[in-house]
C-alpha cells in the first residue's frame, strides 16, 4: 500500500474542505474537482478547475486516486459512471440516484417500510388539485430534483395558492407532501464500511429557518426515537450496500418518526462531530470509502452547533467565544450562504443548551427555540 491513500472528491465546498482536514490526521490526501474560482476545499488540497460533468477531468482524477467520492448530490450520475472502470466510487451511485429524485427516494422509503409523510406525485396542473384533495391544506410542493436548503419548494395554505404554486414550480416534475406539524426535526448519521460494518452517531436535533439549517445539538434525549432512527438508517445503508457516511433527516411527531430525505454524504447536521465525537463524520467517511472499518464514535461532550449564514459577524470571532470553535470556510458573504459554523461542547445537556442560547444571542441576536424539551 502506498504511504498515502488518495481520495478524489467531486465538489470543493466546505464539506470537501472538512473532509480534507480530517484526511490529514489519517494519512489520506484529498484532491478535488470544482469549477469555482475560490473553492473552500483549496485550503485542504489540490483542486482541478473543471465542471462537474467534464468526463475527461473526472476520468483523469479517477486515474490518480484510490477512490472517488462526492460532497454534494446535485451532480450527474452519468458523468461519474465511466470512472467506475478506474476506481471505486463511494457512496454507490444507486444511492446518489435515489437521493436526487424525491419520488425515487419515497419509493425506497416505502420499500424499506420506513414511515414517511403522505405524498402525491404532480406532473400536471390537475395533479395539484388532486394533491390538495388527498393531502388537505396546508401542504408543500417540491421539485423532485435539484432542491436544497428549502429551494424549489412552495407551501400552499389556501386554494388560491394552487395557481401561484403551479406558475412558480410547474415547469419541473414535482411531488406534493403532507405538511407535518412536527415536534422536532432530527437526523440520524451513520457510516458503513465495505464489509457492511455500520456505526451510528447519536441522534442530532436540528432547527431550520427558511429551509436552511441554523442549529444542531447532540446528543438529545429520547432513546426510543434514536433506536427507531438507527433502525431506519441501517435499513437504508444495507439495502443500498452503502459505503461511506449517510444522513437521514426525519420529522419526530410524538414517538413516531417520518422520513423527510436522505443525503448520501457527510452532512451539515454532523458538523458538531469534528469536536464532539471521535472519529468525526468526516474521518469515518474517509475510513469507510478507503476500505477501512468505520470506528464507533466516542462522544467528547454535549455538542451544540450554530451555522453562520450570509455573514460572519464580529461577535463570532470575539475572544469571549473562546470556549467555542469557529470554522470559517473562507467564502465571500452572500445572503443565505453558509459561510461557517461554531461548535461548542459542554459537560451536560442543560449547560450545552444554556451556552448555545448565549451563543445564538451574541452572534445572531436570537437564541434558538428548541421548545421545552431537553
Ligand atoms: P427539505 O429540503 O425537504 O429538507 O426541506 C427543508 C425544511 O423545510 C425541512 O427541514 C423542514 O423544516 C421544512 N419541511 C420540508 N418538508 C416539510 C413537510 N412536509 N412538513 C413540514 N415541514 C417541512
Amino acid at each position: 500500500m502506498p504511504d498515502k491513500l488518495r481520495v478524489g472528491v467531486i465538489g470543493g465546498g466546505q464539506l470537501g474542505q472538512m473532509l480534507g482536514f480530517a484526511g490529514r490526521t489519517l494519512g489520506i490526501e484529498c484532491e478535488y474537482l470544482d469549477p469555482s474560482a475560490e473553492p473552500p476545499a483549496a485550503a485542504a488540497g489540490r483542486v482541478v478547475r473543471a465542471s462537474f460533468d467534464d468526463d475527461a477531468s473526472i476520468l483523469s482524477l479517477a486515474s490518480r486516486v484510490d477512490v472517488l467520492t462526492y460532497e454534494f448530490e446535485n451532480l450527474s450520475v452519468e458523468a461519474l459512471e465511466p470512472a467506475l472502470g478506474m476506481c471505486p466510487v463511494f457512496p454507490p451511485l444507486a444511492a446518489l440516484a435515489a437521493a436526487q429524485d424525491r419520488l425515487a427516494e419515497k419509493h425506497l422509503f416505502e420499500k424499506l417500510k420506513i414511515p414517511l409523510p403522505r405524498w402525491h406525485a404532480v406532473s400536471e396542473r390537475s395533479d395539484l388539485s388532486a394533491a390538495a384533495e388527498v393531502l388537505g391544506l396546508p401542504f408543500v410542493l417540491k421539485t423532485r430534483r435539484f432542491g436544497y436548503d428549502g429551494k424549489g419548494q412552495f407551501v400552499l395554505r389556501t386554494d388560491d395558492d394552487l395557481d401561484a404554486a403551479w406558475r412558480t414550480l410547474g415547469d419541473a416534475p414535482l411531488v406534493a407532501e403532507q405538511w407535518v406539524t412536527f415536534d422536532r426535526e432530527v437526523s440520524a448519521i451513520g457510516a458503513r464500511g465495505t464489509d457492511g460494518m455500520t456505526v451510528c452517531y447519536p441522534l442530532t436535533e436540528n432547527l431550520h429557518a427558511d429551509g436552511i439549517l441554523r442549529y444542531s445539538r447532540a446528543p438529545v434525549s429520547g432513546k426510543r426515537l434514536e433506536t427507531a432512527a438507527h433502525d431506519y438508517l441501517s435499513r437504508l445503508l444495507d439495502s443500498l450496500d452503502y459505503v461511506g457516511v449517510l444522513a437521514l433527516e426525519l420529522f419526530a411527531v410524538g414517538d413516531a418518526l417520518l422520513a423527510n430525505e436522505f443525503a448520501p454524504r457527510v452532512h451539515n447536521s454532523g458538523h458538531w462531530t469534528i469536536e464532539g465525537a471521535d472519529p468525526s463524520q468526516f474521518a469515518n467517511h474517509l475510513l469507510a470509502i478507503t476500505g477501512q472499518p468505520p470506528r464507533e464514535p466516542a462522544l467528547c461532550g454535549h455538542a451544540g452547533m450554530l451555522n453562520l449564514i450570509g455573514g460572519i459577524p464580529a461577535a463570532a470571532r470575539a475572544p469571549d467565544l473562546a470556549h467555542a470553535t469557529l470554522h470559517d470556510y473562507g467564502k465571500s458573504p452572500r445572503p443565505g450562504r453558509k459561510l461557517g459554523h461554531i461548535t461548542l461542547l459542554a459537560e451536560d445537556a442543560a449547560s450545552r443548551d444554556r451556552a448555545l442560547a448565549e451563543l445564538g444571542n451574541t452572534v445572531t441576536g436570537l437564541a434558538p427555540d428548541f421548545g421545552t424539551r431537553e
